[in-house]
């Protein structure tokens, strides 16, 4: 069986890897010279930035994808555990160390509000409830067929899967800041905590089960990893080359054609491209599709930009955390202009990320790395980035510098960010959006784009579009769904 995988991406890889262990001849094509997709890296004078994923969660994921070929995972990245998960910072000054260590958590909850502590304790136990349903039975389970979502149905409305996040975590908690930082979770894999069907609850418990790493050396590092691994079990990788066009022949695929208008024949399709953006644009507007598939994507909501700014310091802010997150003042209201009205706010929250905190080897020495990421509408906004990335990065360098980094503009030496303009025009990503279609629960499973194509015979989709969703586990989670229904 010859296939071939578009896009590197963890869904791409994880993709390649497990049709490779299938047996499979795999080709896996990259538009970019380097792999990784949201998770490649820039380096810049010996700074070293992860483009995008830093949490690691379910690491056990990653290992599987090396156990496949009886190799250790030990021998080719190195996960290390995080003492503080986030640290969450109020407008009052207010922080919380956010982590795994169950009494330093109800201690400062019992600070904010004491009746919150038994609240807490029942959200977490509700939310492991979500995550056996959601995660442990469902998310390597293919949702192509209509009746496996009937089938699920009661289950989910038993656990309130009619229910925002927030609106969750609001019927266990009272105080506002709680409420925020336990319903924060949507937002990681770029939806609207407003919004996001309470399934998504279950990262809060996700992240308990098996905690918060950092690959050493960066996220990169994981990608590397596979890199090394895929060029040791002979899926050949072809980087620098962009699919133009996917070839079919009475909706059975047959090739693709790549930009240098090379054809390569093959029997299956799995794109980690952003699913709209293929049908659209590698499959002449899929023409083929019916009326019902046509209604489905045109009425698909997509989740926020983002703008991430990338700098280094030549001083050492060793107050900084590894992961910060700082809270504006207005929170809904906020999200309401980000995800509804389209528009930029200058109240802005935003997460901080400073890899040096843990592996000093990602700044030179005596210097600090960071990125810092503030959520943005996508591109149906019409925002000319141009115009607004520049004043949205003063916005977000002033508030860190009287956040947490006194002179900062007096100590940045190396800086550079993206928009999503980026997204959109680099990674290929419909409307330049950060997570490819927002996670609710009429875009969730089968109501997401298939993995087994709904259109085409020998064309499938994993990595953040498709079912289960987006964030590394959710990515690594569409391959395992492939590898059941190839
Ligand atoms: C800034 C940022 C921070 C994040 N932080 C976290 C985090 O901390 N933890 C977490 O779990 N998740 C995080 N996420 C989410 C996570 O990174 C993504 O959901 C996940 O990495 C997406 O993987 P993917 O498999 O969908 O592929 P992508 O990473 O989207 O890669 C798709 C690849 O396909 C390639 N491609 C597209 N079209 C073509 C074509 N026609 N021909 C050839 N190649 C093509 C692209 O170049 C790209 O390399 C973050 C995302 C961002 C952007």
């Amino acid at each position: 069986m010859n296939s071939i995988v578009i896009g590197s991406g963890f869904g791409g890889i994880a993709a390649a890897l497990r049709l490779k262990a299938k047996g499979h001849k795999v080709k896996l094509i990259e538009k970019h010279p380097d792999l990784g997709g949201r998770a490649r890296v820039f380096r810049r004078n010996g700074f070293i930035f992860d483009g995008g994923p830093t949490v690691i969660t379910a690491p056990y994921l990653i290992d599987e994808l090396f156990t496949l070929f009886k190799k250790n995972s030990k021998d080719y990245i190195e996960l290390a555990p995080l003492k503080i998960w986030y640290q969450f910072i109020f407008e009052d000054k207010h922080k919380f160390n956010y982590s795994g260590d169950e009494v330093d958590m109800k201690n400062q909850i019992e600070k904010l509000n004491k009746d919150d502590v038994k609240g807490y304790e029942e959200l977490v136990n509700f939310t492991k409830k979500i995550f056996d349903k959601g995660f442990t039975e469902l998310a390597d389970v293919s949702f192509d067929k209509p009746f496996v979502m009937m089938q699920q149905l009661p289950a989910l409305l038993k656990l309130k899967s009619y229910k925002s996040v927030y609106s969750l975590v609001s019927s266990y908690v009272k105080n506002e800041k709680l409420r925020r930082m336990l319903s924060m979770h949507p937002l990681l894999v770029g939806g609207n905590p407003f919004t996001t069907t309470s399934i998504y609850g279950l990262i809060l418990y996700l992240e308990k089960k098996w905690g918060i790493h950092y690959s050493m050396g960066g996220t990169g590092k994981i990608i590397k990893g596979f890199e090394k691994l895929m060029n040791e079990v002979g899926i050949e990788i072809i980087k620098d080359n962009e699919v133009t066009k996917i070839i079919s022949n009475n909706n059975k695929i047959t090739g693709v054609q790549l930009n240098n208008h090379t054809n390569i024949e093959v029997d299956n399709v799995i794109c980690n491209a952003d699913p709209p953006a293929v049908y659209e644009k590698l499959l002449n507007g899929n023409e083929n599709s019916s009326f019902l598939f046509k209604w489905k994507k045109n009425r698909m909501e997509y989740s926020m930009g983002l703008f991430v700014y990338y700098f280094g310091t030549k001083k050492i802010y060793d107050n900084v955390e590894h992961h910060t997150i700082k809270f504006g003042n207005k929170y809904k209201e906020h999200l309401d202009d980000i995800f509804d009205k389209k528009k930029l706010n200058k109240d802005i929250s935003y997460y901080l990320h400073r890899p040096s905190a843990t592996d000093k080897s990602m700044a030179p020495e005596g210097n600090d790395c960071f990125y810092v990421l503030v959520p943005v509408p996508n591109n149906q906004s019409g925002i000319d980035w141009n115009v607004e990335g520049e004043k949205i990065k003063n916005l977000v360098v002033d508030k860190m510098e009287k956040d947490l980094m006194p002179n900062l503009k007096d100590n940045i030496i190396e800086d550079f960010y993206l928009t999503p303009d980026y997204f959109e025009k680099d990674l290929n990503t419909k409307f330049g959006s950060g997570f490819s279609i927002q996670p609710k629960f009429t875009q969730s499973a089968y109501f997401r784009f298939h993995n087994k194509s709904e259109i085409y015979d020998g064309l499938y989709f994993v990595g953040a579009g498709t079912h289960p969703g987006a964030g590394v586990p959710g990515v690594l989670s569409s391959a395992k769904v492939l590898d059941k229904i190839l």
